[in-house]
Formats: C-alpha cells, sequence, structure tokens
C-alpha cells in the first residue's frame, strides 16, 4: 500500500519535472515579446511633450521637397521656396541687373550681404505715422522739425507710392524722429528698421543729432541734408558709392539725385524679400 502510495508521488513528480521541463523549453510568452517590443507604447512616447529624453527609437527623417543643398534659403514661416517664387526672385534679380549702373539697387544686393530687398508696402491712402518725441537736446530747434518734414517730402514728391502723417502721437507711431546731442561715432543721424519675413517695413526710428562729431551746432539747413539720407533708409535703401547721390556715406549733395530717385522707384515696383 505504502509502496503503491510512494510510486504513484514518483509518478506524479516525474510528470511534473517533464511539464517544467517542457513548459521551459517551449515559452515564448507575451511576457518576453511585450518588453521587447520598441513599437508597443510609441505613440505614448511621440505624444510626449518636447522636454522629454529623446527617445531610443530610430527617428523618421523629416520629407524634403527640394535638393539637400544650402544654397536654396528657406521661403516666409522658414518654409522652402516654391517654383514660383524661386521664378519670380530671378524675374526681380534680371529687373535690378537690367538696370545697370543707372540705380544702385545692384550695388544694394551685392553689399547687403543678405540679398534682401526692404520697403513699405504701398501706403498712398493709409499714411505712415510719423511722431517727433519731444527733446530737451542741446540746441535743439523747433525749424528742425519742419527741415525734416521738407526732408520726407522731397521722397514723396518724386513720387515714391508712400504718404507720412505728422499729426499723430507715440500711441500709433509706426517712426520715430528722435534726438541726440552727439554721436559717439563718426555720425549726425542713424535710422532703424525693423522688417517683416516677407521683406515689408513694419517700423523706424530715426535719431538726429543737434551737433556733429566734431561739436559744431548742427543748423536746420544741416538737418534737412542728413535727414534726407535718413529718410532714404527709412524707405529701404541702402548706401550707393557715387559721391552726387544723396544715399553716399556721408552725403555731399543737398538733395536726391536722378538716380536716388530712378533707385527708390525701381525698389517700389519690385516684390521685396530674399532675392536667392
Ligand atoms: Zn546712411
Amino acid at each position: 500500500m505504502v509502496e503503491r502510495r510512494l510510486t504513484g508521488m514518483i509518478a506524479a513528480a516525474v510528470v511534473l519535472i517533464v511539464l517544467f521541463i517542457v513548459w521551459d523549453a517551449f515559452k515564448p510568452t507575451p511576457r518576453r515579446s511585450a518588453a521587447r517590443d520598441p513599437d508597443a507604447d510609441a505613440p505614448l512616447r511621440i505624444a510626449e511633450p518636447p522636454p522629454a529624453p529623446p527617445s531610443p527609437l530610430p527617428q523618421p527623417t523629416p520629407p524634403t521637397t527640394t535638393s539637400q543643398g544650402t544654397t536654396v534659403p528657406a521661403g516666409p514661416n522658414g518654409r522652402e521656396p516654391s517654383y514660383i517664387e524661386l521664378l519670380a526672385r530671378s524675374e526681380t534679380r534680371r529687373r535690378i541687373r537690367s538696370s545697370g549702373s543707372s540705380t544702385y539697387l545692384g550695388e544694394m544686393l551685392e553689399t547687403g550681404g543678405d540679398s534682401t530687398l526692404r520697403r513699405w508696402e504701398n501706403r498712398t491712402t493709409a499714411p505712415i505715422h510719423v511722431w517727433f518725441a519731444p527733446t530737451h537736446a542741446a540746441n535743439f530747434q523747433p525749424a528742425f522739425i519742419e527741415a525734416i518734414k521738407r526732408a520726407f517730402g522731397l521722397w514723396t514728391n518724386a513720387g515714391v507710392p508712400v504718404r507720412f502723417d505728422f499729426e499723430g502721437d507715440s500711441t500709433n507711431a509706426e517712426v520715430t524722429v528722435k534726438w541726440r546731442i552727439q554721436f559717439e561715432i563718426e555720425r549726425t543721424g542713424q535710422t532703424d528698421v525693423t522688417w517683416d519675413e516677407n521683406g515689408h517695413i513694419q517700423g523706424a526710428t530715426i535719431t538726429l543729432a543737434t551737433f556733429d562729431p566734431k561739436g559744431r551746432p548742427m543748423d536746420s539747413d544741416d538737418i534737412r541734408i542728413v535727414a534726407t539720407h535718413e529718410v532714404g533708409h527709412l524707405l529701404g535703401l541702402d548706401h550707393s558709392k557715387d559721391s552726387t547721390d544723396i544715399m553716399f556715406p556721408t552725403a555731399k549733395v543737398r538733395d536726391l539725385s536722378d538716380r536716388d530717385v530712378r533707385t527708390v522707384m525701381l525698389l517700389y515696383q519690385l516684390t521685396p524679400g530674399n532675392l536667392r
């Protein structure tokens, strides 16, 4: 009786051992599979916010629509320019080249570095608001304000399709004219311009000095000449290499040259923005 029970127990133990061996040999269980599967929680990982540590999964390559070259800069919003945009840029470059030396837009593109045309949108019906910041700068004279308005008028009378309004205050100012006594460097005026990704100028600040770098007080005629040069920058012009143009870096002339007028008129016929 005891022997039979013992045999039964041994048989049961053998069956159990065999079962364990078989189990161990053939257990491709879902547990191991889940731990190894890299895609198991991929959707959650992708949905993680950017600060999460980088996923060890290989990242998909972003789609490219043009050649991998770096010579085609991105268009507005960081995207690559379309074929139509590239054609338009090419046509703009052709028009600038064909203007030859009758304008200095070509020089601007050579020396500008970033090959971007900047200008205001046509503003003949909605004038650009100009605000004269109040000042206590030594040697400031109210006649300076009239001199600056005449400088703006030289450009608008030449046919530039923008108008200026001098009646507003600081709240709606798109252009601010402000004063300082003197610049530390060799200049009497400075214009800082901001523009959007399409090359449209959004605002500007013109700073004028009431004394020249040698300490000589400026008179209203000096102010008009400097302001005429600075309004050229405000409109989107860069410097000319010809000393007979008002946009020569240290203006030598008192009025716009024909070339200044041709250059600004061509600029306002072209689509601004990157030209490469
Ligand atoms: Zn200048």
